[in-house]
């Protein structure tokens, strides 16, 4: 089959598809749901989520139908969410946890990352999901990673791993004395107009597999005014994709999978989310790979400056 997803290994010895379905901004009811049915169909067997994107209900609904259907069993799947930031402090971790599975209808998760490196306090901690109310936590990146180990322990998910964290705090999980568990991945934010190739060495160096979010350098355009830079319409993207007969976008998702790292694509379109999938039929040369990492101009998508002022606010370089 032209579009069967490699695995990679991670450092726990665990599989996970190169290649996963991102679940965000998806604005309508049932959309996601319906969503996640056509990319089951197609071959994706990697869903990525978090429990701020208010997907997991019906993404549960889908996987659980698929299951049901006897398209794919559950061992088939790889389901990664994430801990929300106002779920860090310890003995919230498990609570959080618990509510992604319940309403994924799952018993385990492959993978739940901690979704940003600083902690929120709220009132009302689901405030933080419509952005009110909120405040630093003196809760550490340490005591959480304690918490997220147990729910290895406790069997409740086979791998954690971070998102959104730099190298500096990758590093001190890595390092600290009493680790347990290590971080799987880090997934971060990779496209051809943000490399983050100092970051992505990194995490390769120190064996975290990292996984490209807004790999099509697309984040946040459903919800925000904002208009990225196109990379579909940049012309060395174009012409490269002219010379493999692909769509820009085909072209865009090979570059990661050539870099060597993991990527977690949005579409909610049918024909899109197939597209998409079918990158494993070619792969860019090394010029190719080299041109395109020439594009970077440091765009980011996702900067979250509302928290800039938070202790391990991660993109320093921003403020
Ligand atoms: P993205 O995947 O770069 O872009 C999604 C956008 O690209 C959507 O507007 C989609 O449109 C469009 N698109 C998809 N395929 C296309 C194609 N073949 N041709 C033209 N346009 C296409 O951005 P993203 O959703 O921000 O990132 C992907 C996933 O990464 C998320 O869904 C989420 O799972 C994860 N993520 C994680 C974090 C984090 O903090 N860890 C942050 C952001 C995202 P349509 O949907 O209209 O087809």
């Amino acid at each position: 089959m032209a579009n069967k997803v490699p695995n990679v290994k991670l450092n726990n010895g665990q599989l996970m598809p190169v290649y996963g379905y991102g679940t965000w901004n998806f604005l309508k009811e049932n959309q996601v749901r319906d969503a996640v049915r056509v990319a089951i169909d197609v071959g994706y067997r990697h869903i990525d989520t978090a429990a701020i994107y208010k997907t997991e209900p019906e993404i549960g609904e889908a996987v659980e139908g698929k299951i049901k259907d006897g398209v794919v069993k559950r061992s088939d799947l790889f389901i990664t969410s994430k801990l929300p930031n106002t779920y860090h402090d310890p003995e919230w971790v498990e609570v959080a946890l618990r509510k992604s599975l319940k309403d994924l209808r799952t018993e385990y998760l492959d993978l739940y990352l901690v979704h940003w490196p600083f902690a929120v306090d709220a009132d009302d901690r689901e405030s933080y999901f419509d952005m009110k109310g909120l405040r630093p936590s003196k809760v550490t990146l340490l005591d959480t990673w304690r918490a997220m180990e147990e729910l290895v322990l406790k069997g409740l998910v086979k791998s954690i791993g971070l998102s959104n964290f730099n190298a500096e705090q990758v590093g001190r999980i890595l390092n600290d004395k009493n680790l347990r568990v290590k971080p799987a991945v880090n997934q971060i934010e990779i496209h051809p107009y943000f490399t983050n190739t100092e970051l992505v060495d990194y995490c390769q160096k120190v064996g975290v597999v990292v996984t490209a979010y807004s790999p099509l350098a697309k984040g946040g355009e459903e919800i925000t005014e904002q208009k990225p830079p196109d990379t579909l319409t940049d012309p060395t993207i174009v012409k490269i994709a002219k010379r493999h007969g692909k769509t820009p976008a085909q072209v865009v998702l090979r570059w990661g999978i050539d870099r060597g790292y993991t990527l977690v694509p949005k579409s909610v379109t049918p024909s899109r989310i197939k597209e998409n999938l079918e990158i494993f039929d070619f792969s860019l040369t090394s010029e190719e790979v080299k041109e395109i990492n020439g594009l970077n101009r440091n765009y980011k998508c996702i900067n979250y400056l509302p928290f800039k002022g938070y202790p391990e606010f991660p993109f320093t370089w921003l403020i």
